[in-house]
């Protein structure tokens, strides 16, 4: 009998990546392939909180928010360069929900789980405190709340899982596509098609479907037994939109604004220079891929800013915008923004273990993950102990989690670098920035000069350890440097990636 993995993962997207890693920690050989880029599908495309989520106490999750702020602690531990807490300032508004509703929820969001690192919430008087400055007089004269939530770069998120992953013995395919899944007695058989059209054949002897909003998808095309649908849960896509625009306000805080229809809206900074606005919420049919901001989307996103704040803005400014889908497990609740975020682990009734995906929050992966494999092992009758809980990602082993102290090391180790480009450095690689820097006395050591600060030794860095192949990959999902360059520099970027690909392979 030769089953070449243990566990195939099919998915690269936080949940994806988040298993891998767990399982190849566990000592398990993993394959996990991925149809597109990492971070392809909805984990670059989220409002990249890592946080309890304070609006779903209204709704009474608590289950889900205690786990949710749980992991908000352990995430800010394990990768201080990536995540960082950030502090949300409410405008108090009556006709939305009541003094005491708001106090009495941040209340249970301060005490759900244990807090060492995040400060605990306040109440502001917004006349008076610097963040209602860049609000409209109605606004700043009432009064607030401020609490504190994380932030966190998603795409980055899920490249550092696969890194790991593939540090423990994960093989990692990007742009390969699992086609079809075979339940034998003994093992699956998985076809997999590569961007050049063929189909490998390979084996396994587990299967984690983590493929978000292609769970159901995959489930329906991967040729599985008739019987395999009898019970299981079903997905709702709900499509969420972001704008970017220049930034509306100075100041680190973000703001959460409470909408007519009970909604809330986010301003947060963004990228140093801008600010991310969002998000929407809609139902949504159709390829996730294809999913775009509509324009009553957009004139929603710009009437909530325009309320609240003194900075007005049209849809001219939004520079950027992008829309993600939410794969909701469906538990049948009529409105989007109330059916749960929670996620379950639907178990197949094969011979041997195989477990799909449904819903899920970009905070709650590493749990999830860690749940998905104790269970595929369970079901193979072994034991292996979860191990993530303290174990830092990928550059984030940074002494008592100081990232202003690790800034402040590395400018004294790298003192040719502008203090933008190591903040940029310091935060997107930690402790790996050494990988491609270590030898480097100036700035000419790193290689051609592509424009704007992006030099060929963080590009060849990306290309061999971090699965780019393209200049897309580059400016928008390993950084979002896309924001920032000229298009002349993404154009060099452009013509450059294929040639050291190239170079790469020879
Ligand atoms: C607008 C929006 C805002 C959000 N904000 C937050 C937030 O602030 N905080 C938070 O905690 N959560 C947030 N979420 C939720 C969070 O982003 C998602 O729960 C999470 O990213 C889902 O990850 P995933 O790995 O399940 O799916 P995905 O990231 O979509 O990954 C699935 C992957 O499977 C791949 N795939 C599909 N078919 C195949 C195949 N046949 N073979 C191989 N691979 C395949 C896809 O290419 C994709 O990369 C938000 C979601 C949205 C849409």
């Amino acid at each position: 009998m030769n089953i070449e993995y243990d566990l195939c993962v099919i998915g690269g997207g936080i949940n994806g990546t988040g298993i891998a890693r767990d399982a190849a920690g566990r000592g398990l050989s993993v394959l996990l392939v991925e149809a597109d880029d990492l971070a392809g599908g909805t984990s670059s495309m989220s409002t990249k909180l890592i946080h309890g989520g304070l609006r779903y106490l209204e709704y009474g999750q608590f289950r889900l928010v205690r786990e949710a702020l749980k992991e908000r602690e352990t995430l800010l531990g394990l990768a201080p360069h990536l995540i960082r807490p950030v502090e949300f300032v409410l405008p108090h508004d009556p006709q939305a929900r009541p003094y005491w509703m708001i106090r009495a929820g941040l209340f249970l969001y301060d005490h759900l789980a244990p807090r060492k690192k995040i400060v605990r919430s306040r109440s502001l008087d917004l006349s008076l405190a610097e963040a209602g400055w860049p609000l409209e007089a109605h606004e700043a004269t009432k009064k607030g709340f401020a609490y504190f939530d994380c932030w966190a770069d998603d795409a980055r998120l899920v490249i550092l899982n696969a890194v790991d992953a593939a540090t423990r013995g994960a093989t990692i395919l990007t742009r390969t596509a699992c086609a079809r899944i075979t339940p034998q007695e003994d093992r699956y058989e998985l076809d997999l098609r590569t961007p050049d059209g063929r189909t490998m054949r390979t084996s396994a002897s587990a299967v984690i479907n983590a493929t978000g909003p292609w769970v159901q998808d995959v489930l329906e095309n991967a040729g599985l037994p008739a019987s395999d649908d009898a019970d299981r849960p079903k997905i709702r896509l709900v499509k969420g939109s972001h704008l970017i625009v220049k930034k509306i306000y100075d100041g680190p805080q973000a703001y959460i604004l409470q909408q007519p229809d009970r909604r809330i809206v986010f301003a947060i900074p963004y990228e140093k220079d801008y600010t991310l606005i969002g998000t929407t919420e809609e139902d949504y049919s159709g390829d996730p891929r294809e999913a775009r901001i509509s324009e009553e989307e957009t004139a929603y996103l710009i009437r909530a800013v325009n309320s609240a704040f003194t900075h007005k803005i049209d849809k001219q400014d939004a520079l950027w915008s992008y829309s993600g889908v939410r794969p909701l497990f469906d538990d049948g609740e009529a409105s989007a923004t109330l059916a749960t975020r929670d996620y379950r682990l639907y178990e197949h009734q094969h011979p041997r273990p195989m477990i799909s995906v449904f819903g899920g929050k970009l905070t709650t992966y590493r749990v999830l993950a860690e749940r998905a494999v104790t269970r595929i092992l369970d079901m193979q009758g072994r034991e292996i102990a979860p191990w993530t809980a303290d174990s830092p990602l990928p550059g984030g082993r940074i002494p008592d989690g100081d990232i202003d102290a690790f800034i402040w090391q590395k400018e004294k180790d790298y003192p040719f670098l502008p203090p933008d480009m190591l903040e940029r450095y310091a935060h997107a690689y930690g402790t790996r920035m050494d990988l491609f820097l270590e030898g480097a006395a100036r700035l000419n050591d790193l290689g051609t000069h592509f424009g704007d600060q992006v030099y060929e030794a963080e590009i060849l860095y990306l290309l061999r350890c971090e699965w780019a192949q393209t200049a897309e990959d580059i400016l928008w999902r390993r950084s979002k440097l896309g924001l920032h360059v000229t298009d002349q520099t993404a154009q060099r970027l452009e013509q450059a990636v294929p040639r050291l690909m190239e170079a790469l392979a020879a």
